[in-house]
């Protein structure tokens, strides 16, 4: 048993209470670790500490050429130790070795591509109707960013937040997810290693329900960055709000897949089956609604239950597992309810629909796939979280648009066609933040990643996420000599 600590101001913390919370390993279904069960007064600690880091200017001021030293730094870190962190991850949600590898690959270039940003944040010289007078701007930190993860990919998660944040000149404290909080704080060690000064990068681990709201209503804090369910998301929107702060929230998904009659059809199987079902459908851009053109739809459904057959659900750590345990109780016992519901709404399940237990005890569900599903039943609107695909049949493209942009949601779409025209037709018409085109899932540190309505506020990733941690201040200086005497020249 591994006990872990928070870190404030660079060193391992105790909670000031000295509670501590258990974690499990979904695929054991064994406590493995322990995280601080943190109190408020833990999150007021760690605030003080990353408001002293930056109001000292420990970062804020350091040269950009010697800040994007460091975060490269980071990012060859992050490499270097990406096995020890995507195994903690593993051990943490469930989800394959292979993936969590690969995706702490992928951090890194966060680091590398924010870590190249800081010394391009550029004020202008503003031409303005004012003789004599020059204007210019210049671009400021925010201070102190409270940064709010969920637990199904929590070191990429935090990077899509902390590269843009840190080369900005930023501090921060983190709250990773109760369920799944030790692989940050093994980043947060490598933050110290890369010569990071202490307090610019804490990390208070606990209960949402019991830190959260301390953290999104200090008053020290100046952003929220907030990645989870819409729920929580709204509390922290709304906290912020009454303190005019800003806030980022990527929130949920229910997006589609829609294929039509001259897609690719193999490619598009492949990418609907991987789209709903890698991660065991825990991923915000789960392909969770299949749109499948009439002429095609039962022979597709047959193709993509052949594909469902496949998947080897088992062990995560091992490379021929394509899919692991769902990551916690209450995300899997979600999951059971919404097939219930399913059910009960009339719509036809084609496969799976199962539980299925381990010997060694860790939960899984089976790839679950629902045909004959109205646009208005609930598998159609709510996120599930889980590897259930709700299939809808559709005419023509003109309904296809209607049934793509009749829920709540915008995160992503997919579209599949050989139709050029079509292609960038539907793409133009999805409401999502991003759309994909004969392919899924794809982003990329250079490119913004946000939602729609439900899915979110604000974008991640690219020059936008810089800005959006900078403050822009206008600045006026009368370069006459002359100086009016007061009223006679009042500009409003
Ligand atoms: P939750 O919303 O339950 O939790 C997210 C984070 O918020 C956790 O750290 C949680 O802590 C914390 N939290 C809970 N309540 C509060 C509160 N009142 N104030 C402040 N913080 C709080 O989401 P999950 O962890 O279950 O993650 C799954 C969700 O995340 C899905 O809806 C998924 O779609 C979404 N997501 C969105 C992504 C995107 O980029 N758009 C990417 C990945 C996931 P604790 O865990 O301790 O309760």
């Amino acid at each position: 048993m591994i006990r872990y600590e928070n870190i404030i101001n660079g060193c391992e913390t105790s909670p000031v209470d000295g509670q501590y919370l258990e974690t499990e390993n979904p695929w054991t279904a064994s406590v493995w670790a322990e995280i601080p069960r943190s109190t408020p007064e833990d999150i007021d600690i760690a605030v003080e500490a990353a408001d002293k880091a930056f109001t000292d200017s420990a970062w804020a001021d350091i040269a950009p050429s010697q800040r994007a030293a460091m975060l490269r730094r980071l990012g060859e870190l992050v490499e270097q130790n990406a096995e020890a962190l995507g195994e903690a991850e593993t051990r943490d949600n469930g989800k394959t070795y292979t993936e969590m590898l690969k995706q702490m690959k992928n951090t890194a270039e966060w680091y590398r591509y924010y870590s190249g940003l800081c010394d391009k944040i550029e004020g202008q010289v503003i031409p303005v109707d004012a003789a004599g007078h020059l204007n210019y701007t210049v671009r400021e930190p925010l201070g102190v960013i409270a940064m709010i993860i969920p637990w199904n990919s929590p070191v990429r998660l935090l990077a899509w937040k902390l590269a843009p944040a840190l080369a900005a000149g930023n501090t921060c404290v983190i709250k990773p997810s109760e369920h799944a909080s030790t692989s940050v704080l093994e980043f947060a060690r490598l933050v110290r290693k890369a010569g990071i000064p202490d307090g610019v990068v804490n990390v208070v681990c606990g209960l949402g329900s019991e830190i959260g709201p301390q953290l999104t209503d200090h008053p020290k804090v100046a952003k929220v960055a907030f990645t989870g369910g819409v729920g929580s998301g709204t509390a922290v929107y709304v906290a912020a709000a009454k303190r005019m702060r800003p806030a980022t929230l990527e929130l949920g998904g229910k997006s589609p897949n829609i294929v039509f009659a001259d897609a690719p059809i193999q490619a598009a199987v492949n990418g609907v089956a991987a789209g709903i079902f890698a991660s065991g459908g825990q991923s915000c851009v789960a392909g969770s609604r299949l749109l499948v053109a009439d002429e095609i739809h039962d022979e597709f459904v047959a193709l993509l239950v052949e594909e469902a057959a496949k998947i080897r659900m088992g062990d995560p750590m091992l490379p021929q597992t394509h899919v692991g345990p769902v990551a916690n109780r209450p995300q899997f016992e979600q999951i059971i309810r919404m097939i219930e519901i399913a059910h009960e709404d009339g719509a036809t399940l084609a496969c799976g629909g199962k539980p299925w237990v381990s010997p060694g005890g860790a939960l899984f569900v089976q790839p679950t796939i629902f045909t004959d599903v109205d646009i208005d039943m609930r598998l159609a609107q709510q996120e599930v979280f889980g590897p259930v695909l709700a299939v809808t049949r559709f005419s023509d493209e003109a309904e296809a648009v209607k049934l793509a942009n009749s829920t709540r949601f915008g995160l992503s779409a997919g579209i599949w066609t050989s139709d050029v025209g079509r292609a960038h037709r539907m793409a133009q018409k999805v409401k999502s933040g991003s759309v994909w085109v004969n392919t899924y899932r794809m982003t990329s540190q250079t490119s913004p990643f946000g939602g729609y309505d439900l899915s979110g506020v604000g974008r991640e990733g690219g020059m936008a996420m810089l800005e959006s941690y900078l403050h822009t201040k206008s600045i006026w200086v009368n370069m006459t000599g002359n100086y009016p005497s007061a009223f006679s020249d009042l500009k409003e």
